[in-house]
């Protein structure tokens, strides 16, 4: 299967070695798909998304917001108390979220994608920037697809270790696009409850799945075959959307949880074959977050054997004992409460 690997050489206009979020968690990655070729894998240099595009999710004054900060600075600054920001931060960032749209026209035109674009996206809201994201690469994907490939109904599936904030607070009300999150919980940015399921139009369109700390590949399994799969079967998507966050893995210094590379890879190959059945096989992953640089290489190279149907490398980092148990009590929750779980009756005609 032709895989379409998106790359964005001005991340590094965007760095500090001080920083978990940082150039090399990049530079990691390529240095281990350079290494392990993977076959009908190849790579093409992002675009700058458009103006347009990024203000069909953020506000004008986020925008401007953002280019005077950078207009202002000569060096390495804090723009908040978790996220830094440089000069040419902005630049690092549309890059970013021109390769969310480029792994969408690759979708498009049959190809698996996934974009690898720092800063990562899914803590972004409309009108702030915060946990290290300066504009959500993923929702501006999304609206992408809506707005120039006609695609209407989109499922967004998050597993960064931290809950999609940003992505939730932009579809918050909207009925077409299914916002799914799993994450730990209490863990920044302390959002994602599973009582919120969305509102309006959008009342049964979030889906949050709070996971206990070490949860592990049989816990994560867990909550993706019983509640993520059955979820976007009765959804319908026209296509899945990856939010792809690797600070779940047992080494990640963020993180607390205990999923493997191995893992990873298997939750992908739900989710791909989730796609395969649901909407021809349109999937594309999208880059977020991940700071041990050697699980989140792994994993990356992971997720790509996946979309390109090959074999994984062995996983050399191994399993870590962790809570297989950690999902239950949000399965359960979620499988009597949750308006795509348990309704008889159709809710999206
Ligand atoms: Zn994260």
């Amino acid at each position: 299967m032709p895989v379409t690997i998106i790359t964005t050489p001005q991340h590094i206009l965007h760095t500090n070695a001080h920083h978990p979020e940082q150039a090399a968690r990049i530079d990691a990655i390529m240095a281990t798909l350079h290494a392990n070729p993977i076959t009908g894998a190849t790579m093409q240099v992002a675009r700058m998304a458009d103006w347009d595009c990024i203000r069909a999710v953020h506000t004008p004054d986020h925008v401007a917001w953002l280019q005077r900060r950078c207009d202002r600075i000569t060096a390495l600054s804090d723009l908040t108390a978790d996220t830094y920001i440089t000069p040419d931060s902005v630049t690092a960032a549309r890059q970013a979220a021109g390769a969310a749209c480029d792994a969408i026209d690759a979708m498009q035109a049959g190809q698996q994608a996934m974009a690898l674009g720092r800063p990562p996206g899914h803590h972004a809201t409309p009108g702030e920037a915060m946990g290290f994201c300066f504009f959500n690469n993923i929702a501006i994907a999304a609206r992408y697809a809506q707005r120039h490939h006609r695609l209407q109904r989109i499922a967004i599936i998050d597993f960064d270790i931290h809950h999609g904030n940003g992505t939730q607070d932009a579809f918050y009300s909207d009925a077409d696009i299914l916002f799914i999150s799993s994450h730990s919980s209490p863990l920044y940015p302390f959002s994602g409850n599973r009582e919120q399921m969305g509102q309006g139009a959008g009342h049964g369109t979030t889906l949050n799945i709070p996971l206990q700390r070490l949860s592990d590949d049989t816990a994560y399994l867990a909550a993706y075959q019983q509640v993520v799969i059955p979820a976007l079967t009765r959804f319908q998507p026209d296509c899945l959307l990856i939010s792809a966050g690797y600070d779940a893995h047992w080494d990640d210094p963020v993180g607390n949880c205990a999923l493997s590379v191995t893992g990873y890879g298997q939750l992908m190959r739900l989710l791909i074959d989730a796609a395969d059945q649901l909407c021809d096989g349109k999937i594309a992953a999208i880059l977020e977050g991940g700071y041990s640089q050697r699980a989140l290489a792994a994993s990356v190279h992971a997720t790509i054997c996946q979309l390109a149907k090959q074999p994984m490398l062995t996983d050399s980092l191994g399993q870590r004992p962790g809570n297989s148990h950690g999902a239950d009590q949000s399965i359960a929750w979620l499988r009597t409460h949750h308006p795509l779980l348990h309704d008889a009756k159709e809710i999206f005609s």
